[in-house]
């Protein structure tokens, strides 16, 4: 069954079809020929923009959508840059400028304490199916490490490694990410709706 990803964010796009794993033909909107208006992320939570991500893009491509909205949300800055995080340092969403702002508004704090926050939507053509959310805990290092992922992975130590995200395996970053997490009850939540299709 084909399961449409709804980001163009080909590096995020990777990551999600690489954890769903061969359950679906997985496809993303740069794939697709549908003309999809653009949706403002205005919520302000993940789950509030994965749910209003999701219900858009399948009203206009009709067919079984997937949705994320994540980011960070950095303790000491009072959840900050939270929903924000693409666009932290400019609506450029530039990753290396977003790190060093970050880096910036941490000099001297002792409290480096974050989470990654993800929110999968999905939704069919008739609306919203289910909402799932996962969130991974850890540290803001103090200066990039590594190259591999992409937003704030070269910042972040999650909890019981030394390493970077941006410096683990992306297989490792797969076991324990925010993504993951969501994305696992999120595959619960499309096997009930699969087998509950009519014949
Ligand atoms: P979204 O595309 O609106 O969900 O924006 C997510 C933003 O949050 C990204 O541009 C990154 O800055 C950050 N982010 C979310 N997940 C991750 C991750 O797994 N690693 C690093 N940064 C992430």
């Amino acid at each position: 069954m084909r399961l449409v990803i709804a980001s163009r964010n080909k590096k995020k796009a990777e990551e999600l079809s690489r954890i769903l794993g061969n359950d679906f033909e997985v496809v993303t909107l740069s794939d697709i020929e549908a003309v999809i208006p653009e949706v403002e992320e205005d919520t302000n939570t993940f789950v509030g923009n994965a749910i209003k991500k999701a219900v858009w893009v399948a009203h206009w491509v009709g067919d079984l959508v997937l949705a994320d909205d994540s980011g960070l949300e950095v303790m000491a800055l009072g959840g900050r840059p939270g929903v924000y995080s693409a666009r932290f340092a400019g609506p450029e969403k530039d990753d290396f400028k977003n790190n060093q702002k970050l880096l910036e508004m941490l000099e001297g704090v002792r409290d480096r304490s974050a989470r990654f926050v993800c929110a999968v939507g999905i939704a069919d053509s008739n609306g919203l199916i289910g909402v799932c959310r996962g969130e991974v805990w850890g540290t803001i290092s103090r200066e990039m490490r590594g190259s591999n992922g992409f937003g704030y992975d070269p910042l972040f130590v999650p909890r019981g490694h030394k390493k970077t995200f941006a410096e683990l395996p992306s297989h490792q970053k797969d076991q324990i990410s925010h993504r993951k997490i969501a994305l696992e009850r999120a595959r619960y939540l499309l096997k009930i709706y699969v087998s509950n299709l009519p014949l």
